[in-house]
C-alpha cells in the first residue's frame, strides 16, 4: 500500500537535497518519478528543484489553481513509482486531499517536503493538513546556532535584526532566513558566539 509522507522542517535542513536523492534512487532502479514544485510569481517557463549543494532536477509547478490529482493522472506512466513535492508547505488544502487520493485511489506513493512553520511562528496551510493526514511524518533537523534542534525560522534585515511582521510567502535563502530554536526565536536572537 502506498502512503503520503511528510517530511517537515525549518529552513536549510536540506530537504531539496533528500527530494532529489529519493527521485535519483527510483530513476536508478528503472523507474519514474514526477517532481512538483512551487510556482513564484517571479519564475516562469521550466522550473527546477535546486539544492544548496548544486544538484538540480526539472520540475512540474503546482500554484492554488491546480488540481494536482488530474495533473497527475494526465502525466503518469506505467512506469510511475512516486509523486514528489518540494516547498510542500504552499500546498492548498485542496491540494493536500488531492495527494491523498493519488495516494489512496492510484496507490502511488507521495513524498512531501516543506516547511513547518513561517517567519511569524505561524503554521502554513499545506504543512497544517499534512500533518494531519500523512500516514507518515519525518523530521529533518537542522541546529539553531546555539546547538539546540531548530524549530522555527526567522526572517532579518540587514542589520541582522528579526522582522517581525509581513506577507507569509516572502522567498528567499540564507541571506533572509535563519532557523533557530525557539528560545531564540522569541527572543530575536538571530547569530550566535557558535555561528
Ligand atoms: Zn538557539
Amino acid at each position: 500500500m502506498a502512503k503520503l509522507y511528510f517530511y517537515y522542517s525549518s529552513m536549510n535542513a536540506g530537504k531539496s537535497i533528500r527530494l532529489l536523492q529519493s527521485s535519483f534512487n527510483y530513476r536508478e532502479r528503472g523507474m519514474d518519478t514526477i517532481l512538483y514544485t512551487f510556482k513564484f510569481d517571479n519564475r516562469f517557463g521550466d522550473a527546477k528543484i535546486s539544492s544548496r549543494v548544486g544538484l538540480d532536477a526539472p520540475a512540474n509547478t503546482f500554484d492554488p489553481e491546480l488540481n494536482i490529482f488530474a495533473d497527475v493522472l494526465k502525466k503518469k506512466t506505467p512506469k510511475t513509482a512516486c509523486i514528489l513535492v518540494d516547498e510542500a508547505q504552499f500546498l492548498t488544502k485542496n491540494h493536500v486531499r488531492e495527494l491523498c487520493r493519488v495516494v489512496d485511489e492510484l496507490d502511488i506513493p507521495v513524498l512531501a517536503y516543506g516547511l513547518r512553520s513561517d517567519f511569524l511562528g505561524e503554521p502554513f496551510e499545506g504543512s497544517m493538513y499534512l500533518l494531519v493526514l500523512a500516514d507518515e511524518l519525518v523530521e529533518v533537523k537542522t541546529i539553531c546556532h546555539c546547538g539546540k534542534k531548530a524549530i522555527m525560522n526567522a526572517k532579518f534585515d540587514a542589520n541582522k535584526k528579526i522582522i517581525r511582521n509581513g506577507e507569509q510567502i516572502d522567498i528567499g535563502g540564507n541571506e533572509k532566513y535563519a532557523p533557530l530554536c525557539r528560545k531564540h526565536f522569541v527572543d530575536g536572537v538571530i547569530d550566535g558566539p557558535v555561528n
